[in-house]
């Protein structure tokens, strides 16, 4: 010490450390700290924000991507750039010249901000805003009965307005297409590889064998659920275990993941086509909406007719074309263009050239809004308290907060219902929603959905408005209706005729199956000590319109159903893929559209059998097959080979 002590300046500086810091620079350096650190990821969050949304405006102009209006003949066509689309342009981009022709531009800004996606549904310059037929004994709410199906229309397709829930389907439902169609290459054992590889996963389960990372989709936590806990506790109760859904779907209640990075929306345009945007493998039309498909006289598909900026353009593809314009537009396409029911063509003076069965098996989840349960605690999203200039910094600096959240939904359930024996392949989907009932919240639904405005949904929600609450959205998973699409005129731009013919089965399963998950959900609120320590309970009022029924009776749920029907946003199955011999396949199992050569269709219409999950990820697993099946069969490009069907 005494030589220390020696040295110059020591003993001050020791004098300093020694001294306790005054109370006000502790209380300086505790608030200053956290402000710095805060201040750095706010900064860097901001960058991030800055950098996607000068991308994104340049992207919405055009300047960052090739510009090659001259070429007109491609390796490849891809019609629609949606959740396949974009998987099947970006891939056999690869190593093909691929034209990817799409009807819409690029994604709206807003759509990046998850609870933005609720106003978003049926915006004109993103949505093809379509409607149902009026629908039979049920959807008192809509216009004239009829429903409104919004689907997405930009790069990305219904990947940007979706509500980014993460769900792969059940292995059985996958087994059960490969059984179907004879095609082992469509069982869960061999298209689990496939969703691994789209994934870069870093959800609830990161770290399990069953997920992939690296890939083109990023998967992450919901960053926002305020009564989630209480809902896995409650399952838990119950009987049901907390596992994960993406791995062996079972019976069971999780915690959300979603296609997000960082609480944005990550779409299929971040993950397939944003990364290609200097690939000069990828020429994409934007704003061109597709009319027809041409072909030769030996029925190969050569060509696509489609109208860019109002000018009528046609491309030529050497090799083949894929559609993939969801499951109202595919089967449209292929009914202007001759290949569907003889009859219905006939009546619209459309020569035949494939009699198929386009535009039928249409399956949807149709949904119940069980709710709302009242809570006495805050635990659910309330717009008027929770969306404070604090969320909105919490979600500018970490991603995080209510802005992260799809509209509430932060948990999922599946259970079964009595008339399902395998407990391993449930067919009721639950979807746990923590929102309270802001003030105009029944209204501005109406408005955003296109529902009768003042119906009864608005008046339900006034009886408990300004309540923390949650609702759970119940649907079929494995309905047994079909409905279909047909066209309403051979002009290309009048909208197609849809009827989900909902509860149309016999011996009204569907409904029973549906009455069943709404009477769970209510046991989840009503029955459990997790939810009565927040004091749940169901809103005691009827649901306009069901006041002669006994509250929570067997016949009030079926009037509450049939008074307030949604869709889950789900039409599947219109192009059905089935065995090459069989009258109702549209799609053979290599996804050729049956009697054509160099033409396929990928996309959610598909699926012989709706998944019993949220499409998005089955649909790109379905546009990453195709991009396999279409590789092997040109594995170097030699025009001369044809992959012919016959039927
Ligand atoms: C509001 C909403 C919420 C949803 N929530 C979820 C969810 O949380 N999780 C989930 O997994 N799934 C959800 N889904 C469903 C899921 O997003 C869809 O099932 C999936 O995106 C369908 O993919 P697709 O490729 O079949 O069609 P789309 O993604 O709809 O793509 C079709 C594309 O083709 C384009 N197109 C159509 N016709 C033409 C034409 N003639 N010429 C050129 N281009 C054309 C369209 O503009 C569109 O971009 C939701 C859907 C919606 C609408």
């Amino acid at each position: 010490m005494s030589t220390l002590s020696s040295i110059p300046g020591f003993l001050p500086i020791l004098e300093l450390i020694s001294t306790p810091l005054p109370a006000f620079l502790i209380t300086l350096s505790l608030t200053t700290i956290p402000y710095f650190v805060i201040k750095l990821s706010v900064t860097s969050q901001y960058l991030d924000l800055f950098r996607m949304l000068s991308s994104n405006l340049e992207s919405q102009l055009g300047y960052n991507r090739k510009h090659n209006s001259l070429q007109n003949e491609f390796d490849f066509i891809v019609v629609g750039g949606g959740s396949a689309g974009s998987a099947v342009a970006a891939r056999l981009s690869e190593q093909y010249q691929v034209l990817l022709i799409e009807a819409g531009g690029d994604p709206h800004p807003l759509t990046y901000v998850p609870l933005m996606a609720e106003a978003l549904v049926n915006l004109p310059m993103i949505d093809w805003q379509y409607t149902t037929e009026p629908l039979n004994n049920s959807g008192f709410v809509w216009p004239n009965q009829k429903m409104s199906w919004p689907r997405g229309k930009s790069l990305g397709g219904s990947s940007n307005s979706n509500n980014m829930i993460y769900m792969r389907g059940n292995p059985e439902d996958f087994n059960n297409w490969a059984r179907y169609t004879g095609d082992e290459r469509w069982s869960y054992a061999n298209v689990e590889p496939i969703f691994k590889r789209m994934e870069d996963y870093d959800g609830h389960w990161k770290g399990s064998s069953h997920h992939g990372e690296g890939g083109p989709l990023r998967i992450e936590k919901s960053n926002y659920d305020p009564s989630a806990s209480y809902w896995l506790k409650a399952g838990k109760e119950l009987g049901k275990r907390v596992l994960d859904q993406n791995a062996f779907q079972s019976e069971g209640f999780s915690p959300l993941d979603v296609t997000q990075k960082g609480g944005a929306r990550f779409s299929t345009f971040r993950g397939y086509i944003e990364p290609n945007f200097n690939n000069p493998n990828l020429t994409i039309h934007r704003y061109s909406i597709a009319t027809k498909i041409h072909f030769d006289s030996g029925m190969k598909a050569i060509g696509v007719t489609y109208y860019r900026h109002a000018n009528k353009k046609y491309a030529s593809a050497k090799n083949e074309i894929i559609i993939s314009c969801g499951a109202i537009n595919s089967p449209k396409l292929l009914l202007l263009s001759g290949i569907g029911p003889k009859e219905q063509l006939d009546s619209f003076n459309i020569n035949t050239l494939v009699n198929l069965k386009v535009g039928e098996n249409l399956q949807d989840h149709v949904l119940g809004m069980a709710g709302p349960f009242l809570l006495g605690k805050n635990v659910s999203f309330l717009r008027f308290r929770d969306l404070t200039p604090i969320a909105a910094t919490e979600y500018l600096a970490l991603g995080k907060g209510p802005l992260s959240s799809p509209s509430g939904i932060s948990a999922t359930g599946l259970i079964s219902s009595q008339q399902n024996d395998n407990k391993n392949w449930p067919d009721i989907l639950m979807m746990h929603v923590a929102r309270g009932i802001d003030k105009n919240m029944g209204k501005e639904l109406e408005q955003v959905l296109g529902m009768k405005l003042n119906s009864g949904l608005s008046k339900f929600f006034e009886y408990n408005a300004m309540n923390d609450s949650n609702f759970v959205f119940v649907a079929v998973g494995r309905p047994k209706s079909r409905g279909y699409i047909k066209l309403a005129s051979n002009d290309p731009f009048v909208k197609p005729l849809i009827n989900p013919n909902y509860f149309s089965d016999e011996g009204g399963a569907d409904l029973d199956v549906l009455i069943q998950g709404i009477q769970f959900a209510v046991k989840v609120y009503e029955n459990t000590t997790a939810f009565k320590e927040l004091g749940a309970r169901l809103a005691p009022n009827h649901f306009p319109g069901c006041e002669d029924h006994a509250m929570k009776s067997r016949s009030y749920w079926e009037c509450f159903i049939r008074q307030n029907p949604h869709t889950m946003f789900h039409p599947s199955g219109t192009c059905k893929m089935g065995p090459l011999d069989h009258p109702d396949s549209v799609v053979d199992s290599e996804l050729r559209v049956i009697g054509t050569k160099g033409l396929r269709v990928a996309d959610s219409s598909i699926m012989p059998f709706i998944c019993n999950a949220n499409l998005n990820s089955p649909t790109i697993m379905i546009g990453e097959m195709c991009a396999d099946l279409v590789k092997n069969d040109w594995p170097n490009i030699t025009p001369e080979k044809n992959v012919t069907i016959t039927v």
